[in-house]
Order: C-alpha cells, then sequence, then structure tokens
C-alpha cells in the first residue's frame, strides 16, 4: 500500500489568506471599512506571546487593522472586563479576541460572555455555541473550522460518511461534532471514558484527534483509506536533549494505512490564524450588512 496523501495546511492557509486578503481590499475600496481585529493578552507566557504576535503580523499581512492590547499577569478581572466593554464599543474593533489561558485570579467563562457575540471570533460565547448547535449562522471556533475546511478540500462533500472526533472539549471537540453533524456525517464522539477506543476508530471514514496525547492514536486503529485531522500539538523530549513537535496521531504508522492525513507541524495548526482572519472579515461584514462572506 502507497503512503497516504500529505494535507498541507501550510499550502492551503496561504492561498485562504489571499483570498481573505483580496476581501479586505475589496471592502477598503467599494466601502471604505477596514475590518479590524483586537487581542488583548493578559500576562507573560511565552507560547502565548508568540501566537499574539503570529496573529498580529497576518492581521495586518491581509490589509486588516490589528489592535494589541497586552497587559500584566497581575490585572484586575475588572479592568479586563472595561477594556472588553470598550471595544465591544469601538467601531473600527469587529473581532476580539481573549488570548486563553488568562491567570488563574480570572473567571474564564465571565471574560467569554463580556464579549458581544458579534465580535466573538474566538466562536467561545455561549451564544455563538448554541447557533451552532441549532444549525444557524454562528461564528464559529478556528480550529474545527480550520479542520472541517481541510477535510472538504480533500473529500469534496462530505455527507453519509462515519466521522469519529476524539475529544470533547469546547474549544475542538464539540465545535468539531457540530459542523460534522452540518454536513450529514455520522457523528461519534471519543473521550477518555469510552470504550475500547481502537475499535471505535476502525469504523471511521474520518478521524479528527484532539486529545492532547503524543502519538496515542496508532497506525492499527485506523481503517484503511481514511482521511486523518491531526489537531493535536504535543512537545515531546528527544534523547539528545533537543525538543520535537508531534499530534495525538502516531504519523509513521497512519501514513502507511489511512488515504490522506495532515501532518504535525504544517497541517491544522497554520489553519486556525487563517480561520481567525476570515471570521473578522465576516464579522465586520456582518456588522455593516454587507453581503455575507462565502468561504
Ligand atoms: P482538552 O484537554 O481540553 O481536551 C482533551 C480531550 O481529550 C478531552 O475531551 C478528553 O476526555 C480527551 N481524552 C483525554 N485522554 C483521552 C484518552 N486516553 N482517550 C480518549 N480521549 C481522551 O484539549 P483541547 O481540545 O484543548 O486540545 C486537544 C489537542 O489539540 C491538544 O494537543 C492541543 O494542543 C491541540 N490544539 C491545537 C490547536 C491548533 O491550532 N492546531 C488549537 C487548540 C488545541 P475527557 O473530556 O473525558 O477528559
Amino acid at each position: 500500500m502507497t503512503d497516504a496523501k500529505l494535507i498541507d495546511g501550510t499550502v492551503f492557509s496561504g492561498k485562504l489568506r489571499e483570498t481573505i486578503a483580496s476581501r479586505v481590499a475589496e471592502m477598503k475600496g467599494k466601502h471604505r471599512i477596514t475590518p479590524g481585529l483586537a487581542v488583548v493578552l493578559v500576562g507573560e507566557d511565552p507560547a502565548s506571546q508568540v501566537y499574539v504576535r503570529t496573529k498580529g503580523k497576518r492581521t495586518v499581512e491581509t490589509g486588516m487593522n490589528s489592535f494589541e492590547h497586552k497587559l500584566p499577569a497581575d490585572t484586575p478581572e475588572d479592568s479586563l472586563l472595561l477594556l472588553i466593554d470598550s471595544l465591544n464599543k469601538d467601531p473600527a474593533v469587529h473581532g476580539i479576541l481573549v488570548q486563553l489561558p488568562v491567570p488563574k485570579h480570572i473567571d474564564t467563562q465571565k471574560v467569554i460572555e463580556a464579549i458581544d457575540p458579534a465580535k466573538d471570533v474566538d466562536g467561545f460565547h455561549p451564544v455563538n455555541v448554541g447557533r451552532l448547535a441549532a444549525g444557524m449562522d454562528a461564528l464559529v471556533p478556528c480550529t474545527p473550522l480550520g479542520s472541517l475546511l481541510l477535510l472538504k478540500d480533500n473529500l469534496g462533500k462530505l455527507g453519509g460518511l462515519d466521522a469519529v472526533v476524539i475529544g470533547r472539549s469546547n474549544i475542538v471537540g464539540k465545535p468539531m461534532a457540530q459542523l460534522l453533524i452540518r454536513e450529514s456525517c455520522t457523528v461519534t464522539i471519543a473521550h477518555s471514558q469510552t470504550r475500547d477506543l481502537p475499535s471505535v476508530v476502525r469504523r471511521a471514514d474520518i478521524v479528527i484527534a484532539a486529545v492532547g496525547r503524543p502519538e496515542m492514536i496508532k497506525g492499527d486503529w485506523i481503517k484503511p483509506g481514511a482521511t486523518v485531522i491531526d489537531v493535536g500539538i504535543n512537545r515531546i523530549d528527544l534523547p539528545d536533549g533537543k525538543t520535537r513537535l508531534v499530534g495525538d496521531v502516531d504519523f509513521a504508522s497512519a501514513v502507511k494505512v489511512a488515504g490522506a492525513i495532515t501532518p504535525v507541524p504544517g497541517g491544522v495548526g497554520p489553519m486556525t490564524i487563517a480561520c481567525l482572519l476570515r471570521n473578522t472579515l465576516v464579522a465586520c461584514a456582518r456588522q455593516h450588512n454587507l453581503p455575507e462572506v462565502e468561504f
């Protein structure tokens, strides 16, 4: 059997960002509106700092305005909520993202619910969660949305396919399952208490791995020809003292069995930021009653 096709998220996300940039240029030219994304970072977590810097860079590259708010780790919850309130009211800001996790003294759910659902480009507000579940227009969390775009690009119509989502978090697993239901897949959601996970995964035409456990899903769990989307990002230590990023899927064995598979890095990762920009553009168009942006 030949190795699986590699689903290249770096190339796909690059094309998506080009499309977004041309829509932004059109919006600026025709309507004199520049979409704006505000990103709020509380504290100095090094990984979060890198994410925020990359988000800002990509936002500007597509022609949008980027507003970065860096607050000290000891910022009181009330001050953060006040900032969110001012961003909610700011007409130049169409999307608001508070980089998670926030420091422990701040209530994450309170922060999520303080963001205007119309500007909630992470799609975590209960209004957007509910709208997605009800099959209505919603701002959809970026990582599952990016995973879905890769799946559709690779498989076309997904209707009738068996999909297994491993992981039931609010940011990946649950919204991913909702998106797949919307595409008429038959969806199974697996989690830490699922019995005989290998046999559950073996039934699936589509496997979404969002567990956070390095290389847990083995090649002999995969149905031959299945499409595997590996959301996991895990840093592992190597014997020589260096580190390496791996997914939740054991790539070396899975690539021998799957029909198509995302690598880590270079699969779902770059899609997340591209979808954040897409959501900002969509939010901006809706706030100005402009025609819906289709992607
Ligand atoms: P969470 O820790 O919030 O959720 C993990 C899920 O995996 C839980 O539902 C948990 O089950 C389930 N799980 C844990 N152990 C097992 C097991 N042995 N068997 C079956 N299921 C298990 O993680 P996230 O959803 O936030 O993230 C998942 C992965 O995706 C991580 O590696 C993360 O780094 C990555 N990620 C990547 C992004 C990207 O941009 N590419 C963005 C976001 C996340 P239970 O609910 O029962 O505890």
